[in-house]
Parts: structure tokens; sequence; C-alpha cells
């Protein structure tokens, strides 16, 4: 069986070995693919470097995370363009969005820079990957206010089957499942039917949210299976069978190889 990790920080400083060893780690466990997100430009560094170790399992989006915002973001957005200018291949923009959970004084210029962080994903052809916590409205309007139909995926979705019709509306988007649906009562089990298989990607956020058995501890991504496991379990499907399809949505939205 083949995953892929659509959503993971192994550069961030939680790991050792600058990710090395976590990577292998994944491998091992049969996730042969992993994204690591873009979030601000000083953690650039150290993902393209780790991205250059693993040539064949990693890849990479680009992109400023909405808390990660300075007072005025137009010279770290221009950067993200010059990235994506570059000879370095991204697969999407993101993480980019909204968070009024961590930063609600911040509103209008996550507004502003998710906006201008969309557009340079159009420009370029690219999906997106979104952050999205306590701000679905504000992401909606953003996403609505676009030249045309956005496609990507919510990353980390926790939302409920009425939020999932919500985005349809708005997009051709795919949703990140990660450690949330192992919790005990986690409701985001009842959303998956509403969601379907075809539309599920699978990510882990490490090394936040480990999946039960993990909880609480450091996530990487060899616990993709976990996720993929209770996913399966939830839907009445083979793992295989999630592996499968969720293996082939992220090749498709992101164009990997
Ligand atoms: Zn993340």
């Amino acid at each position: 069986m083949e995953f892929i990790d659509t959503h993971t920080h192994l550069s961030d400083e939680a790991f050792e070995n600058g990710g090395d060893d976590m990577v292998r780690k994944a491998i091992e466990a049969g996730v042969v693919m992993m994204i690591l997100p873009g979030t601000s430009l000083d953690e650039m560094g150290a993902m393209k470097s780790l991205a250059a170790r693993f040539p064949e399992n990693l890849r990479m989006f680009v992109g400023l995370h909405p808390t990660e915002l300075t007072d005025n973001p137009d010279g770290a957005i221009a950067v993200v363009r010059r990235e994506l200018e570059s000879c370095i291949r991204y697969v999407g923009v993101g993480e980019i969005g909204i968070d009024l959970h961590e930063d609600a004084a911040g509103r209008e210029k996550q507004m502003r820079a998710f906006d201008a962080q969309c557009r340079l994903a159009l420009e370029f052809g690219l999906p997106i990957n979104i952050h999205c916590r306590d701000g679905l409205d504000e992401t909606l309007e953003v996403l609505a206010g676009l030249p045309e139909t956005p496609r990507g995926a919510f990353h980390c979705f926790g939302g409920t089957a009425d939020d999932v019709e919500r985005i349809r509306r708005v997009g051709d988007f795919y949703f990140g499942i990660n450690g949330i649906v192992t919790f005990k009562n986690s409701g985001l089990r009842e959303t998956l039917p509403a969601i379907g298989l075809e539309r599920i990607v699978l990510e882990t956020d490490a090394p936040y949210l480990a999946p039960t058995p993990y909880r609480g501890k450091r996530n990487d991504s060899s616990f993709i299976p976990l996720i993929a496991a209770q996913v399966a379990q939830t839907l009445g499907k083979s793992v295989e069978d999630v592996a499968v399809v969720t293996t082939a949505s992220a090749r498709n939205l992101y164009s990997l190889a």
C-alpha cells in the first residue's frame, strides 16, 4: 500500500537531523510522498534543504501562514512570487488562509494576504492549501471574490457537513483529514460521509495532532496508516481502498509524478 502525506512540517525544529530520520521512517511505513507546506520566509531554507535531500519523496508548497504575517506582508508576498518564478518546482501555494483563533485582530490583513496569494496560485496555475481556523466566513468571502474558480484543499479540516456544502459552492476542493479523526468522540467522523472518500486527502500536520494512540505526543508522517485505518472504518471501506483513492486524489490535485 502506498500513502501520501499532503501536509507535514518535517523540517520543523521538533525533528532532529533536519527531518531526515522521519522521512526514512515514513517511507518504511509506506508513505511514499510527503508535501512540506510553506509557513514563513524564515522556515524556507530548512524546508528546501530537506526537500533537496529526498527528491523522490518530498514536494513543497510555498506560502505565508496567516499567523506568520508581519504588519506589512507585501514584501514577503513578493518573495513568494519570486519563488514561484524561480526554477524550484512548487506543487501548490500554502499554507495560506485565515486564523482568527490565534489572531482575531489581524482579520483585514489576513484576508488581504490570503487574497493576494490565491491570485498568485491562479496566475501560476497551482492549487491552494488552506489553513482555516475560526474564519470560514472570511475564507469563503475571499474565495468567492477571486476572478477564477479556485481549486485545492482545506487542510486540517474539522468542519460539519454544512461547511462542506458551503465550501463546495465556492470552488473545486478536497478535504485534508488528519489525526483529529482518530480522537475519541471526534465529530469529524460524522462529516466524512458528506465529504466522500473521493474528496479526502490524508495528512498528518506533523509535529502537531498525532493520531490515537499517540495523541499529545510528537506526530510524524509514519502515522498516516493510522489515519487511513480510521477513515476506512468510518466509511466502511478497506484500508487498501482508502490508500488507493486518497493517493490518486493527492497525485491528481497536486500533479505529483
Ligand atoms: Zn500546517
